[in-house]
């Protein structure tokens, strides 16, 4: 969570020109406090502490928590004295990392240009689907609408010319906000904070500046570059100049590429019938798994996105115990993943399935699963889907599929069914 200073004159409406604002920030609000939260709602309107016991540190604090006092990084025994009510949780990095992974998903169906800072940040330039998805408070909006529809969570946007700008601006719209720093309102907005609220200015430079009587932006701005060359050193000095008039001309630099490979299908007509559906989920992990083991690939990380024909998109994920590139374990994963998802009744419109956190199969040493180990024949259905797949070289691809029963042969093409199947080679950020 930010401790960085705010000003609560700065979350205001600064205009509405959006031309010259691509860069968008999206920060998590209390990310782990609120990942616990969407998995038990009980503790809604409580304050929440994540941290460890003992000796450990406050890792999220719900805002009802924070209202006290707590903040991260302080020790738990502090916590717990601020806030002697508060409902202890201990953290569960694994879920972290698994809606961590889903959000970012989301935001990279958006556009490819995502530079990820920690597990619940990240900058976007949207600069490139402007066209095709509206101006930048549209995609915020819509961005921040389906991450707290698919995962429980929510996240504030900021919008603004540059990333600092950007960052800024998400800081100060939290919690659950937005805010659009115009190009022509930047110098306006950044006048209004003091200056630890700027990115790199810790307690020690606070306090250099503080002896030349620099305690706000629109000062540190209207000092001359020698001036704070001499009070913070000459490097420094100017970028903190260059920064209180907005000026970072820092890209932002698509990080850490992860291949996935999904594929997802639109139903012709939308379906009531869940085993209708589960036997387009075992087709879907059948061209999953074939492409996986075409690539060498296995996968660690099984996600399943439904949306409802009320457009809602609801996206789980499972991480496996094993890696596999086998059909059986994707489809087992995603239709425990299906039939937990809560579709209130209504008709699937559309079904995917995605291999996440891929790894190479050659490097990876084979552990063999309970199951396995105590069948007769280990990795016997590994064999029997690369025969299937020697079948589908020679005779083509649709030949020959899973059925529920073992293997069937498809009698009907999805184009014939007026369904619109998609394959696709995401690239995702971690
Ligand atoms: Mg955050």
């Amino acid at each position: 969570m930010s401790k960085a200073p705010r000003s609560a004159s700065a979350n205001r409406d600064w205009g509405s020109d959006e031309s010259g604002t691509s860069i968008l920030h999206v920060d998590m609000d209390a990310f782990f406090a609120m990942c616990e939260l969407a998995r038990r709602p009980e503790l809604r309107g409580l304050p929440v502490i994540v941290g460890g016991q003992g000796r450990g540190v406050v890792l999220a604090a719900t805002y009802e928590a924070r209202a006290f006092g707590v903040r991260s990084a302080m020790p738990m025994v502090s916590a717990m004295r601020l806030c002697p009510a508060a409902v202890i949780v201990p953290p569960d990095h694994r879920r972290y990392t698994e809606v961590s992974r889903a959000v970012m998903a989301t935001m990279a169906e958006i556009t490819p240009l995502i530079e990820q800072i920690s597990i619940d940040e990240a900058f976007m330039d949207v600069s490139g689907a402007r066209r095709r998805l509206g101006p930048p408070t549209v995609i915020g909006a819509r961005l921040r609408a389906q991450v707290q529809a698919a995962h429980g969570v929510t996240c504030s946007v900021g919008i603004a010319r540059n990333k600092f700008l950007a960052k800024l601006a998400s800081t100060h719209a939290k919690p659950d906000g937005m805010l659009l720093v115009p190009d022509g309102a930047s110098e306006a907005f950044l006048r209004t904070l003091p200056v630890g609220a700027i990115w790199g200015v810790g307690e020690k430079t606070e306090s250099l500046l503080a002896r030349w009587g620099i305690t706000t932006v629109a000062q540190l701005a209207d000092s001359d570059v020698a001036t704070l060359q001499a009070a913070v050193g000459r490097v420094h000095g100017a970028h903190l100049h260059d920064l209180a008039w907005g000026r970072d001309p820092r890209p932002v630099v698509a990080t850490a590429r992860e291949r996935s490979i999904g594929n997802e299908t639109t139903f012709g007509v939308d379906q009531h019938d869940l085993v209708v559906v589960q036997a387009r989920l075992l087709e879907l992990c059948d061209q999953v798994a074939a492409r996986c083991r075409e690539q060498g690939v296995v996968t660690r990380t099984v996600s399943l996105k439904v949306r409802t024909n009320d457009f809602r998109t609801l996206s789980r994920s499972r991480t496996l115990e094993v890696p596999t590139d086998v059909a059986r374990d994707l489809y087992r994963a995603a239709r425990d993943l299906l039939a937990a998802v809560d579709l209130r009744g209504l008709p699937v419109r559309l079904v995917g399935v995605r291999a996440e956190n891929l790894v190479e199969r050659d490097g990876f040493a084979e552990q063999l699963t309970l199951d396995e180990a105590t069948s007769s024949r280990p990795s016997a259905r590994r064999e029997a889907e690369l025969a299937l797949d020697a079948v589908r070289e020679r005779f083509g691809r649709r030949a020959i599929g899973l059925g529920a029963g073992g293997t069937s042969v498809a009698r009907q093409r999805p184009e014939d069914r007026g369904d619109n199947t998609r394959d696709s080679r995401h690239v995702n950020m971690t």
